[in-house]
């Protein structure tokens, strides 16, 4: 994650990559649907906050 707070994920339809901004103050684990924005097709983010160091990550599923 930068100091903004986007973090990049690839498309899990097109593999192409998108940014999206994660409140890590939501708590450590969020679940949300990002649009893809080359496909527009919908990617579920899982998002897992690394509560010792901040770490963000973050992995596209299929929606579904
Ligand atoms: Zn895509």
């Amino acid at each position: 994650m930068n100091e903004e707070g986007f973090v990049s994920y690839q498309c899990a339809y097109c593999g192409v990559e998108n940014e999206t901004f994660v409140d890590d103050t939501a708590g450590p684990r969020q679940r949300y649907t990002e649009d893809c924005s080359v496909c527009c097709r919908p990617n579920v983010l899982s998002i897992t906050v690394d509560p010792e160091t901040g770490n963000v990550s973050v992995e596209a599923q299929f929606e579904g």
